[in-house]
């Protein structure tokens, strides 16, 4: 009878996650397969950071890195006590990735490609001896009863009709967000199916869909630093500073991204409308002052050409659009004063009505997953299955945009990849 190869680890998925795993097992000799669905791995790492990947947020403070992750931060500080942030810049140094850090904290690699972090991450993997095989989508994982009555897993079988027999299993497929990369949210039906519990995913990290048909037309145009409002029932619910992207559908820019889920809680509850200040830090009566004395520059300019030396042109001319077509092509020494504080007051309070976010395809991650009393943070084990572990987006713990989800990944990669390790060494495997 021929012999079964049985692998000390076998991960599904070939994300950032699953790759991390998969080089500190095989690192410390574990016989490791990759299974991944796509035909390569690592398609959505190569989209992060708007294909320039940011690898994690330069906060050496394990707990004020952690202080990002809400709720969730409690369990975290095991996993993180033993690969933190310092750990992942040593991790690329020494592997010959050079790192730059920019504003807030965000790196990125200094070639600025995603794709070397990609390329780095494989040639470990190759070179520790890392199995991998593409084009393998599992579709079940089996488990089995030990002697000693604990839940255990041994095989997963493929799409392909193919069955891998393993001493340890690793769920790294990731969440529901941008699907097309391959995240199409099987690790949850495998996680419920094995009867873990997991919270239904909705979009996070996600642009906003506005009513502003005016607001739409200058897609493209950002704003550097402007005061977003989220009103509900009169009452302003959220209120942030930072940059602003205007698109033709709404709004984005990290201000955005970072205020979408507690927008998306609102949106539940009713009408959202959003207020942008373009002035946070510029009094209405001093903002009117910079006004006139503009004005007074240019008597017999037209209105129209004098508004984009405060603001941008596109979005001096979405200004404008809120008033009557006369009142842009006005000469300066014709604008009443009354029209004079209606602009001020429009460039301090911007209206336009929520109407949505733009959905888990656009979004960064998904809130939902694996919720997080099922797991066994000291080495991400599944706390029904200890052959079982659960890495990066599969689980449900929401955080912001900067750097903070390729962190978790790697941590949890980590620390799951060790714990191969130390059952080899207690002969457990
Ligand atoms: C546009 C965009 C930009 C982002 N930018 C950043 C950024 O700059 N910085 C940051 O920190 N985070 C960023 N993120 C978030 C980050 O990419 C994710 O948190 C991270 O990729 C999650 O890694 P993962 O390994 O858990 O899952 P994924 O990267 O989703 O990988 C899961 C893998 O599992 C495979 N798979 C799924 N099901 C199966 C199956 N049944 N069998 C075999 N294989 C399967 C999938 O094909 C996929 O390759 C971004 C996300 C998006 C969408």
């Amino acid at each position: 009878m021929e012999n079964k190869k049985i692998y000390d680890l076998i991960i599904i998925g070939g994300g950032p996650a699953g790759m991390m795993m998969s080089i500190t097992a095989a690192k410390d000799g574990a016989s490791v397969l990759l299974l991944e669905k796509n035909t390569e791995l690592g398609k959505k790492l190569k989209i992060t950071g708007g294909g320039r990947c940011n690898i994690t947020n330069k906060e050496l403070d394990n707990k004020k890195f952690l202080e990002n992750f809400g709720n969730s931060k409690k369990f975290l500080f095991s996993p993180f006590a033993k690969f933190s942030v310092k750990d992942t810049l040593t991790f690329f140094e020494k592997n010959n990735l050079p790192l730059t850090v920019e504003a807030r904290n965000r790196v990125f690699p200094k070639s600025q490609k995603a794709t070397d972090v990609f390329k780095t991450l494989e040639k470990i993997m190759r070179n520790n001896g890392v199995k991998i095989l593409t084009n393998q989508q599992v579709i079940k994982i089996k488990k089995i009863d030990s002697s000693n009555g604990k839940n255990i897993l041994d095989s997963v079988k493929t799409k392909s009709g193919e069955t891998f027999f393993g001493k340890n299993f690793a769920i790294a497929t990731g969440g529901v967000a941008h699907s097309e990369t391959g995240s199409t949210g099987d690790g949850f039906k495998f996680l419920e199916r094995l009867g873990h519990t997991i919270k239904k995913p909705n979009p996070n990290i996600v642009p906003l869909k506005t009513d502003s048909e005016i607001l739409h037309k200058i897609s493209g145009t950002s704003w550097s630093f402007c005061k977003i409002r989220f009103i509900q029932n009169k009452k302003t619910e959220i209120s942030k500073k930072g940059k602003i992207l205007f698109t033709h559908f709404g709004l984005s820019a990290p201000l955005i991204l970072n205020s979408s889920y507690e927008v998306r809680n609102l949106l539940k509850n009713g009408v959202v409308e959003a207020s942008i200040d373009l002035f946070p830090d510029t009094e209405e009566p001093e903002l009117d002052r910079k006004l006139w004395r503009l004005f007074e520059k240019n008597q017999t300019k037209k209105l129209k050409n004098v508004l984009p030396e405060l603001l941008q042109k596109k979005l001096a001319e979405a200004i404008l659009e809120y008033f009557p077509k006369e009142l842009s092509n006005k000469q300066i020494n014709e604008v009443s004063k009354e029209e004079r504080k209606k602009i001020v007051k429009k460039m301090k309070n911007l209206t336009m009505q929520i109407i949505d976010t733009l959905g888990l395809n656009k979004a960064v991650i998904a809130d939902g997953g694996l919720i997080l009393n099922e797991v066994n943070f000291s080495n991400m084990s599944s706390k029904l299955y200890p052959n079982l572990y659960v890495l990066g987006d599969v689980l449900n713990i929401n955080r912001p945009s900067g750097g903070f989800s390729l962190q978790l990944c790697w941590t949890t990669g980590y620390v799951a990849g060790k714990d191969i390790t130390i059952k080899k060494h207690e002969t457990k495997i």
